[in-house]
């Protein structure tokens, strides 16, 4: 690769080489990951600002390789995607997530949990033979193996899954809604749509992106963005989750705003589902 003259000689260096075959291997061991159990979920607290209260906790993916590591969702979640075998690992989620909630529940804590959804799950081509939407499937069969109550099951959504295959995706959310899950639409306010999605589809929270929290005591603009958003949703009869709240300051700002909930690192970080559960039993404490 060595005399291929400067603008071809970039492509064949030993780094973009070792990505190439780095991505390759990356495939290769995603693709064994679910039936090696190496992934596993942590849980972030969601806090109800008027109590105080653990109202929630939103289920975040992680994937423990023997030779990779711990591999973050943005490293692997794209590839996943592209692959196709985020449907397997969302349907492994979506399992593990409602039998985690539902021992939350046997234990004193009916609190939901959230569970993100990624839009190649909405696109599956439906089989002949399957008399519903395979993720309409893959959502019941959760339920029913964990005996969760509906109602303790959130899927968040993004803005871009709402703008794709408009038709199925607006049965697919009906058919959910009419279960008893709860849906909101995650990163809100950083995806190109509009807003009429909001009356269209059967929504219930509104995440507020992190961006936006993140200089809301120092940004006006941003706190005029969180402030509308939040008036909007009450007039709409929805609920707020700010995310990304790492301090006091925000906090205090969220609540002045009547923002109902909140999710960040000043409460906790995700958590494995054992220091989740402990969590949860310390709250009980106070
Ligand atoms: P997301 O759904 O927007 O999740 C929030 C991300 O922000 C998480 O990163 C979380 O750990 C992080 N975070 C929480 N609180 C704070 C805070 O106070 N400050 C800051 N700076 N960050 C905070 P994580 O766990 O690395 O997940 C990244 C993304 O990967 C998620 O973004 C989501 O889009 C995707 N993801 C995670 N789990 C799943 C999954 O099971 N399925 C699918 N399809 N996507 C997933
Ligand atoms: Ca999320
Ligand atoms: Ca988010
Ligand atoms: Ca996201």
């Amino acid at each position: 690769a060595k005399k291929l003259g400067k603008n071809n000689y970039q492509f064949f260096t030993p780094e973009m080489n070792r990505s190439a075959q780095q991505y390759i291997k990356l495939e290769k061991y995603l693709r064994r990951a679910l039936e090696q159990n190496e992934f596993v979920l942590h849980y972030q607290p969601q806090v109800d600002v008027k109590t105080g209260r653990i109202i929630g906790m939103e289920a975040l993916i992680r994937w423990m390789n023997p030779k990779l590591g711990l591999v973050n969702p943005a490293d692997f979640i794209p590839l996943a995607e592209d692959t196709g075998l985020i449907v397997p690992i969302g349907a492994w989620v979506l399992k593990t997530a409602c039998k985690q909630a539902k021992f939350w529940q046997q234990n004193g804590f009916p609190i939901r949990v959230a569970v993100n959804m990624s839009s190649r799950q909405f696109h599956q081509i439906q089989s002949q033979q399957q008399s519903q939407h395979p993720l309409l499937d893959d959502v019941l069969n959760a339920l029913d193996e964990s005996d969760l109550p509906p109602e303790l099951l959130e899927l968040e959504i993004t803005e871009s899954i709402l703008m794709q295959h408009l038709d199925t995706t607006m049965e697919i959310l009906n058919a959910l809604k009419n279960i008893g899950i709860r849906l909101s639409i995650d990163d809100f306010g950083t995806g190109y749509s509009s807003l009429s999605y909001l009356k269209r589809f059967p929504i219930d929270i509104l995440k507020i992106d992190k961006s936006f929290v993140n200089d809301i005591t120092t940004d006006p603009s941003d706190k005029a963005i969180v402030a509308a958003i939040t008036v909007m949703a009450q007039q709409l009869k929805l609920e707020v989750v700010a995310e990304g709240v790492e301090t006091l300051a925000q906090l205090e700002f969220l609540r002045k705003l009547q923002c109902n909930f909140v999710q960040g690192y000043y409460f906790s970080k995700p958590l494995s589902a054992d220091d989740g559960y402990a969590y949860l039993l310390a709250q009980d404490d106070l």
